[in-house]
């Protein structure tokens, strides 16, 4: 078995049932640390975006180590709250937040609402004069920049429904002159995910530069710039880079943001602190040779780890029960559910593999477990940590 993983505690637990999530909390520390020390350098406040991963062992773990909370639910703000988030840390953005949510957040003292529409910066004043509260807002910022991503987790463009766009900042400064009940306190962007061209970053700054300066030729002073999340990471080759480059990340923010004295500039991580923390167990069911192709079927489909399926995502798949790679062989890798799409990977090469052996499907520590579903009448899925 792969040195990767606790071998032992992976053997064990499939022994009594699979499919499962395995989380290396070791490496998940030291992603930790490396993102905080990266991010001290400048000062730069970082949250979690919570729903990557909601695990509450991965939670305990990020908020001790000083992380705030990124939220995109009620469910999401309560769970931050139960792990330990302080309110002051945490944020709440979504292109449709219920008023039930909003309630949820005024109730919770949450730091700041990413603002999406000039519709929600009259409902949420109209909630918090309810509650006699003010509530502390970000515009979240349509800027329109290209990330360079899978069109299902691009966010930044005109096309796509998050954020105000641009045309639409002299209706949102009108609107924060009559709403009495918010606080501006700055600027909000969030181009999309697993960005790994740090060129789409830079042109970010540039647009938030002119964003800030919109905001502040109309005599409206941005204390809170938060650029977002959507750091990508290497899905092909999990060992070779674990830990992202945090340094280059924070470093082309620092260069090319203009921050004056007073500003905090926020970040939203998400993938790039737990996707390489976790991989997904699952066991071998059966091999099939069609005519052109050899089908490895699992016993994990689509209801256990969902991203190929919703937007064609590569994790790279590993037989780990065989140590001799001599014969290697091409599989389609396939999951049990009653869909086409239930695919994890085409052509895949694989040392000969059977029945009964384990696969270890890599890097599924960020938009796995929370996407489980019980489609089929699949039955919950179990995890276990490495220590
Ligand atoms: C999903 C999301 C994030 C985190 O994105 P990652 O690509 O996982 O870093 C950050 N902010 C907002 C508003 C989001 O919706």
């Amino acid at each position: 078995m792969r040195q990767m993983f606790n071998a032992n505690i992976v053997a064990d637990f499939a022994q009594h049932q699979t499919p499962f999530y395995y989380y290396d909390l070791g490496l998940l520390k030291n992603t930790l640390d490396v993102c905080n020390s990266a991010a001290a350098k400048y000062n730069f406040h970082v949250h979690f975006a919570l729903k990557s991963n909601c695990n509450k062992t991965i939670l305990d773990l990020i908020k001790s180590n000083g992380f705030g909370a990124d939220c995109v639910s009620g469910g999401e703000l309560i769970r931050a709250k139960e792990i330990g988030f302080l309110p002051e840390q945490t944020v709440f953005a979504g292109v449709g937040k219920s008023d039930s949510e909003i309630n949820t957040a005024l109730d919770l003292d949450i730091f700041c609402f990413n603002v999406e529409s000039v519709q929600e910066l009259f409902v949420i004043n109209e909630l918090a004069q309810a509650k006699n509260k003010t509530a502390g807002i970000a515009i979240r910022v349509n800027p329109n920049v290209d990330a360079h991503t899978h069109k299902y987790i691009t966010t930044g463009l005109d096309e796509n429904k998050f954020g105000i766009n641009m045309w639409e900042l002299p209706a949102v400064a009108d609107a924060l002159k009559t709403c009495k009940n918010l606080k501006f306190l700055g600027i909000h962007f969030h181009i999309g995910s697993q960005i790994t061209d740090m060129n789409v970053f830079k042109s970010l700054c540039i647009k938030v530069n002119e964003v800030q300066n919109w905001f502040e030729e109309r005599g409206m002073p941005v204390k809170v710039i938060n650029v977002g999340g959507g750091l990508g990471i290497n899905y092909h080759q999990p060992d070779a880079e674990a830990i992202v480059n945090f340094e280059a990340y924070f470093k082309i923010f620092n260069d090319f943001l203009d921050v004056k004295p007073g500003k905090e500039v926020h970040f939203e991580l998400g993938r790039a602190l737990v996707a390489q923390c976790s991989s997904l167990i699952t066991k071998v069911l059966y091999i099939k040779n069609g005519k052109t192709k050899n089908f490895a079927i699992l016993d994990a489909g689509m209801t256990e780890l969902m991203r190929p399926a919703l937007y064609q995502a590569y994790h790279q798949i590993e037989n780990i029960s065989k140590t001799d790679k001599s014969v290697d062989t091409k599989y389609d890798v396939v999951g049990p559910i009653c869909e086409s799409s239930d695919c994890f990977g085409k052509e895949i090469i694989l040392p000969e593999t059977h029945r009964g052996d384990l696969m270890a499907i890599r890097s599924t520590g960020a938009y796995g477990e929370v996407m489980v579903s019980v489609y089929n009448l699949r039955p919950a899925i179990s995890f276990v940590f490495s220590d």
